[in-house]
């Protein structure tokens, strides 16, 4: 089976799906890696560096044409579903539920699409193809870094004989996998960290990286199912944006990253919050999308001041700026997922799996799962009424 390796081509993405290092793990299980000229350079990888790792090295439409299994980051344009051909498949981040429409293209095309984004993470098994948690670990990471070139002082305490600079005052909200990254990130460079969550059990999880957790009255417990939060009732929100903003005011640095499946991020940093941070505070929106942010006033993939002096920044993809670092742990995710897939080299998906059912989106020109198919079916007709 021929398994290929494409070059991403979404703006501002250098990561790629797999590294040279994994090569012989795919090359052992009988698989043959064809890689795009040129798929590694965002990354720094050379093409030689593939070769010598035992990949044939193609051009894009030999890559389309020959591959039975196309390997990639981020979810194919319009211009590579057309390239596709019936009887291949897709495995990548392909964002099925905030997405549907490429899931039902590539079903049309008789493609079958795997999503590492639908993998149960819960399952042991599959924590080493957990691609969502890996990226989400980078970004908290680098987000960290961001705020910190931002901020125009120090995080640690310092003494000098200039004087002494006080430690920055540093907020994670959402201690999820990038929270938790976060909070240890600002506390290895000194700062000290507050931490929240509306999940009870993140507070033991963040004070053992060092931080102090917030305790807010207006949400006691809002876990959802799968270890997600679940969406907060509009009373509840209220309650927590303001028992929120006089905390928020206190900081120097702000990082959020909460999240809730399938829906808008939560506003838990209000217009009037920002408004009462002092000048020089920066706000790094990691949940900042297209839906929205954390940040009332973020804009995604932009950084601008506010007229009180508060920078607010809101990156759209912090993995691909740590491409290299990012494109590692990915390809060992994604490697691990077609391993699983594969038996006597070739696919063998066996729908009886919960790993293989929850990842396979589209299958036989159909989709396949459920929540996907949902949001591209028409809505019912409602007896003796019209579809809504
Ligand atoms: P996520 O990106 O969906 O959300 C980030 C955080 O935001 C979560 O901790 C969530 O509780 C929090 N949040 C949501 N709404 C909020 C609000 N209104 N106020 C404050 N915080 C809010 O989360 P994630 O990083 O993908 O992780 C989700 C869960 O999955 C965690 O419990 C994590 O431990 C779990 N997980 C488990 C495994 C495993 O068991 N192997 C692997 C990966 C992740």
């Amino acid at each position: 089976m021929k398994v290929g390796v494409a070059r991403e081509r979404a703006p501002g993405e250098r990561r790629v799906a797999l590294v040279p290092e994994v090569l012989s793990k795919l090359t052992a299980a009988g698989l043959e890696v064809l890689v795009e000229a040129g798929a590694g350079a965002g990354a720094a990888i050379p093409d030689s560096a593939y070769v010598g790792a035992g990949a044939k090295l193609v051009k894009a439409a030999e890559l389309y044409a020959g591959a039975d299994v196309i390997l990639r980051v981020q979810k194919p344009s319009k211009e590579e579903i057309d390239q596709l051909r019936k009887g291949q498949t897709v495995i990548g981040l392909l964002s099925p539920l905030i997405d549907p429409q490429t899931a039902a293209a590539l079903a049309d095309r008789g493609v079958t699409a795997i999503s590492l984004d639908a993998l149960p993470r819960t399952l042991s098994r599959a924590q080493g193809m957990d691609a969502l948690s890996s990226q989400a670990n980078v970004g908290g990471y680098k987000a960290v870094l961001i705020a910190a070139t931002a901020f125009g002082r120090y995080f640690p305490l310092l003494t000098t004989a200039a004087g002494t600079a006080k430690p920055a005052n540093v907020l994670v909200l959402g201690i999820g996998v990038a929270g938790l990254q976060a909070i240890g990130t600002a506390r290895r460079l000194g700062a000290v960290v507050r931490a929240y969550d509306v999940r009870p059990e993140t507070k033991e999880q963040a004070e053992s990286l060092g931080a102090q957790f917030l305790v807010l009255k207006s949400v006691a417990d809002a876990s959802g199912s799968g270890g997600y939060a679940r969406e907060l009732t509009a009373e509840e929100r209220a309650a927590q944006q303001q028992e929120l903003n006089d905390h928020i005011g206190a900081m120097d640095v702000v990082i959020t990253t909460a999240q809730v499946p399938g829906r808008r991020p939560p506003v838990l940093v209000t217009a009037d919050a920002v408004k009462a941070m002092k000048s020089g505070s920066v706000i790094v929106d990691m949940a900042a999308s297209a839906l929205g942010g954390n940040c009332e006033l973020s804009r995604v993939g932009e950084t601008f001041t506010t007229d009180n002096g508060v920078t607010i920044i809101a990156p759209d993809n912090l993995p691909a700026t740590m491409p290299a670092g990012a494109s590692q742990f990915y390809a060992r995710n994604i490697s691990a997922l077609l391993l699983h897939l594969v038996k006597d080299g070739a696919l063998a998906l066996d729908l009886g799996d919960e790993i293989t059912a929850a990842t396979v989106i589209t299958r036989d020109g159909a989709i396949v799962q459920e929540a996907t198919r949902k949001l591209v079916e028409p809505a019912p007709v409602a007896a003796g009424g019209t579809s809504a």
